[in-house]
């Protein structure tokens, strides 16, 4: 099997930059329709800062590129996302340990560490129309491959729409918050689908 080393964790982390830079206006846009527009900005300043942190410092391991992103996103990024990003890639990293490379399977069973983790500090299960909605699915279908965790997300993301947002800024509206797409679970479908591309897939 594939072996991970930092190096990978490194890319991974500049291509989730570049992809959220690249669609920080549309995040922002689902953001303005249920909360309060901050969406794209809040993760465009967090990633630039990961990517400046990473470049000056590069960390040895794979445990250590995410732990190290994860701070950076909650000292930097305000909104709720930060918190909950940072959350998701400190646990995630915490569980890789210090091992030089990793497998994709021990990065499935320590990013769904990371999903739960993000669960508990946000009392949010899937369904609530959240970013739990993408990175849930997109966790159990990592088992298959990169390319279908990146779809999960995607997919994900689009199921929101029907959904009431149960939490979050976007739960202020009640039900006229049914009809659009979460801002974070549309994020959440760029960092897996810049995995996926890290990957070669
Ligand atoms: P803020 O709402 O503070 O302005 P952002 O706009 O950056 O923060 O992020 C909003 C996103 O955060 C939402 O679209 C949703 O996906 C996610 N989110 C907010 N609260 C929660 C929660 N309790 N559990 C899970 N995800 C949440
Ligand atoms: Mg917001
Ligand atoms: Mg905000």
């Amino acid at each position: 099997e594939t072996a991970l080393d930092a190096g990978f964790f490194l890319r991974w982390m500049t291509a989730a930059a570049a992809s959220v830079d690249r669609e920080a206006a549309r995040l922002t846009d689902l953001d303005s329709a249920i909360g309060d527009a901050d969406h794209g900005s809040n993760l465009q300043r967090g990633f630039a800062a990961v990517v400046k942190v990473l470049e000056a410092e590069p960390p040895g391991t794979p445990g250590a590129v995410l732990t190290t992103a994860g701070r950076q996103l909650i000292s930097t990024v305000g909104g709720a996302s930060g918190p909950l990003y940072g959350t998701l890639l400190r646990r995630t990293g915490k569980q890789l340990g210090d091992a030089d490379r990793v497998t994709a399977d021990e990065l499935r069973a320590a990013l769904r560490a990371g999903v739960d983790a993000v669960a508990q500090l946000g009392g949010s299960a899937p369904g609530d129309a959240t970013m739990l909605d993408a990175l849930d699915p997109a966790v159990e279908a990592l088992a298959t491959s990169f390319r279908a965790a990146a779809e999960a997300a995607v997919q994900g993301a689009e199921a929101t729409v029907p959904l009431q947002a149960r939490k979050g800024r976007a739960s202020y509206l009640g039900e006229r918050s049914i009809g659009h797409q979460d801002p974070g679970a549309t994020s959440s479908a760029l960092l897996f689908s810049a995995l996926a591309e890290t990957a070669g897939e």
